[in-house]
């Protein structure tokens, strides 16, 4: 009886595993986006550090995700591809964080390798989904609508259950977070920023969605959507105008994470600290992109002067 008993018990987690995990993403990705291989970075896990304060860099080698701490519970932010999980839970738990005490998830951009196991942590912590209204649609889609990598699912859709605005203070416990649209890299990228007060200092922290321009997106003629290229201008502005002393961003290439820091240093407030570096980073973004309008304009004037 006892050994039916234990057979069922199999059965049922075999059957629930195999629910829940039916679609392989990484490998759907192949289908969804030929000629993509996925960096070997991706899928390397890395210990979790602290930023500053409460802030903590819970992610992999360069798909970066962070934990925002309180008495109250946490905000967690970007997952990175699939699988991802197991190594974000270890690394919270290794800072002495529970992720069951998430409360609050948040994305920087729909795009697969920062929102995939986005569903799953939801399903085990219960945690509430934020996001923007933009890129709730796209989350809730598993990336299908996604006007640049969509057409199939590319990652496992999570149910957003609160719209954030422009602006808007999210609250749990003491943690203040402030939300600010960046679009452009997808039409709901969002940064968060709040302010770290430490050793007498306080510090603007800009947790950035950079306004990276991927191979393909078209800006001007026939863009990838409407109102593309004012997205970008507005998010580079924008970022100039809010500054950071202390910045990270999706992924840690995108930050220098590694000119800045190394895994036997001890904690310092001031090692993310680089004021000149995030304008620079924003500047040379803004560039590209300038550079990237000149070409299409280019283009189109000698289409047109081959049509005449
Ligand atoms: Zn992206």
């Amino acid at each position: 009886m006892q050994k039916f008993f234990l057979l069922a018990i199999i059965l049922l987690i075999c059957k629930i595993s195999f629910a829940t995990n039916s679609v392989n993403y990484n490998e759907r990705l192949k289908e969804a986006l030929p000629g993509f291989e996925m960096p070997s970075q991706w899928l390397q896990t890395h210990p979790a550090f602290r930023v500053i304060g409460n802030l903590y860099g819970v992610g992999g080698v360069d798909l970066a995700s962070y934990l925002i701490t309180s008495d109250d519970g946490h905000i967690l932010i970007n997952t990175g591809i699939e699988g991802s999980l197991k190594d974000i839970e270890k690394n919270i738990a290794t800072l002495g964080f529970d992720i069951a005490d998430v409360k609050i998830l948040l994305s920087m951009q729909s795009h697969f390798d920062h929102t995939a196991d986005l569903a799953l942590i939801k399903e085990l912590t219960g945690a509430k989904m934020y996001a923007t209204k933009k890129d709730a649609r796209v989350l809730e889609d598993g990336g299908l609508s996604d006007p640049h990598f969509g057409g199939l699912e590319t990652f496992r859709p999570v149910t957003v259950d609160k719209i954030i605005e422009d602006g808007e203070i999210i609250k749990l416990g003491d943690i203040r977070l402030k939300v600010y649209y960046h679009p452009g890299h997808t039409e709901g990228s969002s940064s968060y920023g709040m302010k770290m007060a430490e050793n007498g200092k306080t510090y603007n922290v800009l947790i950035s969605n950079m306004g990276t321009i991927n191979p393909g997106k078209k800006l001007l003629v026939d863009p990838t959507y409407p109102g593309v290229s004012e997205d970008f201008a507005l998010t580079y502005r924008s970022q100039k105008q809010i500054g950071a002393d202390i910045w990270v961003a999706a992924h840690k290439s995108q930050y220098g994470f590694y000119f800045k820091y190394k895994a036997s240093q001890s904690y310092s407030p001031d090692t993310f600290f680089d004021p000149e570096g995030f304008l620079e980073a924003v500047e040379k973004l803004a560039a590209a992109y300038t550079r990237q309008l000149e070409q299409e304009l280019a283009e189109l004037d000698q289409k047109n002067k081959l049509r005449n």
